[in-house]
Parts: structure tokens; sequence; C-alpha cells
């Protein structure tokens, strides 16, 4: 019987993510399908999966902590953020896996040894990814509009700051996880003190996909090396591939198939 995997989110119909995996499904005759749930109530996401019949699943805004809380188990990086975006059934059991962080760092491996971050946003986002960095052991730095969502972060022993606060050092990268620049035309800070960081660092990152956000457009007009965050869904859409295949296919030949759905 044919497999049939899900993304949850709401909203959830700007998602690439079904053609991403439906494009290597039939490239690679795998006899599976994969739709979009708009699902508006997150505490209804293990019901929904069950009676949908789902073999598995990615979970997208506003619902990956809730994803944590549906599953009957969590592996891996998931279990340290609390932050599920991979759903597999085994043997009837919904099990949690986080592919967002590993994504973006195969999405910066190009830019080859990275020591310092700073990361813009203290959202859920760079809760994933200031984890990810700190097992790597880099130096992070959390620059945030507001203080409310800084507390998690300081219990990280980390250095955070405001607007206010912030002074700038020098940093390998600096990475926007804010969604200033998504529907609008803003900085993830004042445009001053964008300038300034873009003129401590080397490269430049940021999680939005599909435009150049001003931040880019400013780090582009700097020629300064930069990405937008299209290589970060491409590579968590890899790993979680390679979990729903149960590891049948290559990550190399997974990344390169579901990379052409981008140009469909
Ligand atoms: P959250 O809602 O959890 O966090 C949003 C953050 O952005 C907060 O720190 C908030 O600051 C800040 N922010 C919002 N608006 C502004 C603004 N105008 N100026 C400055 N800061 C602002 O979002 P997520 O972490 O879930 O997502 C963040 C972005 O990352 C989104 O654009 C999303 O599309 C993208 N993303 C991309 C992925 C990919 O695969 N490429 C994967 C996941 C996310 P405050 O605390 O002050 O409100």
């Amino acid at each position: 019987m044919s497999k049939l995997f899900a993304i949850f989110g709401d909203p959830v119909s700007h998602s690439r993510s079904p053609l991403m995996h439906n494009y290597l499904f039939k490239t690679l005759h795998v006899d599976a399908c994969y739709t979009r749930v708009h699902l508006t109530n997150g505490s209804q996401l293990k019901e929904t999966f069950l009676s949908l019949g789902l073999y598995g699943a990615n979970i997208t805004v506003p619902h990956k902590e809730a994803a944590y809380e549906a599953c009957d188990e969590v592996r891996g990086f998931a279990t340290t953020i609390g932050v599920v975006n991979t759903i597999i059934l085994e043997n009837g059991k919904m099990i949690g896996y986080n592919t967002d962080a590993d994504g973006f760092m195969e999405a910066i491996k190009p830019f080859g040894a990275i020591k310092s971050v700073l990361i813009l946003g203290a959202g859920g986002t760079a809760k994933a990814l200031v984890n990810r960095f700190l097992q790597n052991k880099y130096k992070v730095t959390v620059l945030n509009r507001s203080a409310q969502r800084l507390t998690y972060f300081k219990d990280l022993n980390i250095t955070c700051d405001t607007w206010e606060s912030f002074t700038c050092k020098d940093y390998d990268l600096v990475v926007n996880t804010t969604s200033a620049g998504l529907k609008d035309d803003l900085y993830p800070a004042p445009k001053a003190q964008i300038e300034e960081i873009l003129s401590h660092t080397s490269f430049v990152a940021d999680a939005i996909y599909g435009k150049v956000t001003p931040f880019l457009e400013l780090a582009k007009d700097k020629n300064i090396i930069y990405k937008d965050g299209a290589d970060m869904l491409l590579y968590q859409g890899v790993l979680a591939n390679h979990l729903f295949c149960d590891k049948q296919f290559d990550l190399d030949t997974t990344a390169k198939i579901m990379k052409k759905s981008f140009n469909l």
C-alpha cells in the first residue's frame, strides 16, 4: 500500500515540502505521496496524524513545540531543544526528530570553519541553531529586539543583548533568524546597527527564503558572501526524507533530486 506523508502548519499553503518530497518519490519510484494539512490547533496533531493513517510528517510554524508533546518518543537533537519538525510512525508509535538545525549546518558548510556567530532573533529557529552551534563549541551571541525571549539564552550562559545594550565585536558569521524582511522591508535591527555588524563579519545567512531580504541586500552591497534560507529548507527536507525512506537512498542523491524540484 502507498505510504502517505504530510506537512502540518498554519499557514501551510506556501510550503514547498510537498513538491520536494513528491518529486523525490516520483524520481526514485517510491510508492508514497506527500500532502499538506492545515492544522489550526496543535493539540489535535496526534489524533489527526493517526486518523489520516500517515507514515510520517513534517511540522512547521507554529506547531513544532506541540509536535514534541504529541510524540510517544523523541530522538536525537530534538530532545535537547524540545522542538520536533519530523515524525515517523514506528510500530504504531510516533517518533519525533529535528532536522532543522542539522539542515542549517549542512547549508553553511561552504563557508568553511566557523568559530563565532551572531544570531539576530530569539525565536524557535534561534533556539535550534544556538543549541547546535554550542554543540560545535562556537562562540555565540544573540541579539534580539526585545528582552523577554532572551531569558532562555541567558540560561545557556551566552552573551545576549537587546538593540540598546549591544556592543559590536568581530564575527565569522551573522544569521538572521527574525521574521523581519519576510513580509515587509524591515531590517532585523536598526539600519545603522546592521551596517556596523556587517562591517564586522565574513559571512551572512538568512533563514528567510524565496526573496532577497533588505538585510541580504545590504550584505550584497558590501560584497559579503551570503546565502538565503533555501539551502536550509533543502537540507532539513533531505534529512527528513532520509528518515521517511528508512535511509534507503544516500543524502547526496536525495539532495540533488530535491534541489531540482526548486526549479519546477
Ligand atoms: P519566531 O516567531 O519564533 O521568532 C521571531 C523572532 O523574530 C523573534 O525573536 C522576534 O523578536 C523577531 N522579530 C520579528 N519581527 C521583527 C522585526 N520587525 N524586527 C526585529 N525582530 C523581529 O519565528 P521562527 O524562529 O519560527 O522563524 C523565524 C524566521 O525563520 C521566519 O522568517 C521563518 O520563515 C524562517 N524559517 C526558515 C526555515 C528554512 O527552512 N529556511 C526554517 C524555519 C524558519 P521579538 O522577540 O522582539 O518579538
